[in-house]
């Protein structure tokens, strides 16, 4: 009854628990959530107050499919400022969101075959995206122990005439490794002179939680590999707008074209009130975000005091985004087997909902989300300590 295309499409699994978690709180489950990969501050008022302002200023129709022209330039400037890296806004197509940039950059990249390069662990959509374009997704493992960066070598080996692209993302969903600037000049080093895109996930790049690393994008190495690169980035983590949808896609203006011609056929354009609330998050103050990072920090370091404390896990440090992601498979055994039964355990016993490693390719791990408050992450990690010890 259905299309081939959709049957080995799973649902997003960071989606799912975070929506069972919810369920059971609203069941009256004394659920703690450490999945939801939102961050659990309210939008800025002055965001609020230019979207109130485009519903009674009447700003109901459709705009342009890619986005108002005040918005894009927002993007170009925002761009500028972090970046500094200059564009142009027929280089910029605003979405519903960075899942939607993501879906129609490869639907309008990939032929049937074509392969994309995603290190593992990965955010959990890149694969079903690219499936979904007809690609192939050729996924490339990365070890804890090199802090789960893609290793040049291992990019190499992995290249083949179909390769298409290459999917970075820092900081990273799920393990919040950063890439430094060495480490990109040496992917790069790779990708000189192939015909290859690299497809640059930023959506966390405003939260960086440790005062010595400093970001970048490797669209910023030098100008060839800067057109060979796609940014995509989003309101949603940086100016806690997920339910907004606004996300953006930049890049070579002739798929930049193709993607806003794919987007007229789909969703036309994001919605109206959100993109002019986004002007207002983009082109306002900035401050308030360094109160937001600095909140993260706290909730990081508070979390992986506690993780160390539980005997037989590692756990690598976050260096940017929300998540820690601790190696549980000393607590194996014979019933549970592998990250799914885990957290499948840890939501039965400990009343936790984590995310398991599996739904990001890397067996033997969980992902925790520290978007959440201080009282939260200490009350869920004494419950984790108390469960996981009952498997001894
Ligand atoms: N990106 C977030 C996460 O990984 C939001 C959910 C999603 O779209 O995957 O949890």
């Amino acid at each position: 009854m259905l299309a081939n295309r959709i049957k080995a499409i799973p649902p997003s699994p960071t989606l799912t628990i975070t929506a069972k978690a919810k369920a059971m709180r609203a069941a009256g489950e004394d659920v703690l959530s450490l999945a939801a990969g939102e961050p659990d501050f309210d939008a800025p008022e002055h965001v609020k107050e230019a979207a109130i302002k485009a519903i009674k200023e009447g700003f109901n129709k459709y705009t342009p499919v890619g986005g108002i022209p005040e918005l894009k330039e927002a993007i170009v400037n925002f761009v500028k400022r972090e970046y500094g890296l200059g564009y142009d806004p027929e280089e910029v197509l605003v979405c519903c969101g960075g899942k939607q940039a993501l879906y129609n950059l490869f639907q309008v990249i990939l032929n049937p075959g074509d392969e994309v390069i995603i290190p593992a662990p990965y955010w959990v959509s890149y694969p079903p995206i690219v499936l979904l374009a007809g690609g192939k997704p050729v996924i490339i493992e990365t070890k804890e122990e090199e802090s789960f960066k893609l290793n040049p070598q291992d990019l190499e080996a992995h290249i083949t005439p179909w390769t298409k692209a290459l999917i970075l993302n820092s900081p990273s969903n799920p393990t919040g490794s950063v890439y430094t600037k060495e480490e990109l000049e040496a992917i790069a080093h790779i990708l000189k002179g192939k015909n290859i895109w690299i497809v640059s996930d930023d959506v966390y790049h405003k939260i960086i939680l440790k005062d010595e690393i400093k970001w970048m994008c490797i669209a910023s190495i030098d100008e060839e590999i800067r057109k060979r690169t796609f940014i995509v980035n989003a309101l949603s983590k940086t100016y806690s707008l997920t339910g907004w949808r606004i996300g953006y896609l930049i890049g070579s203006k002739e798929v930049i074209k193709a993607a806003t011609r794919l987007q007229s056929q789909s969703t036309s354009n994001p919605n109206s009130i959100a993109q002019k609330g986004a002007v207002a998050a983009l082109n306002g103050p900035q401050e308030f975000l360094q109160t937001w990072v600095d909140a993260f920090k706290r909730r990081a370091n508070r979390l992986m005091e506690m993780l160390i404390e539980i005997p037989n896990l590692s756990c690598f440090e976050p260096q940017g985004a929300f998540y820690a992601f601790p190696n549980i498979s000393a607590y194996f055994n014979k019933t549970i087997t592998d990250s799914v039964k885990m957290a499948e355990y840890l939501l039965e016993e400990a009343k936790v909902a984590v995310v398991p490693g599996a739904a990001f390719g890397k067996e033997g791990f969980i992902r925790i989300s520290f978007a959440t408050s201080l009282e939260v992450i200490e009350k869920a990690c004494q419950r984790l300590k108390k469960a996981l010890e009952k498997l001894k």
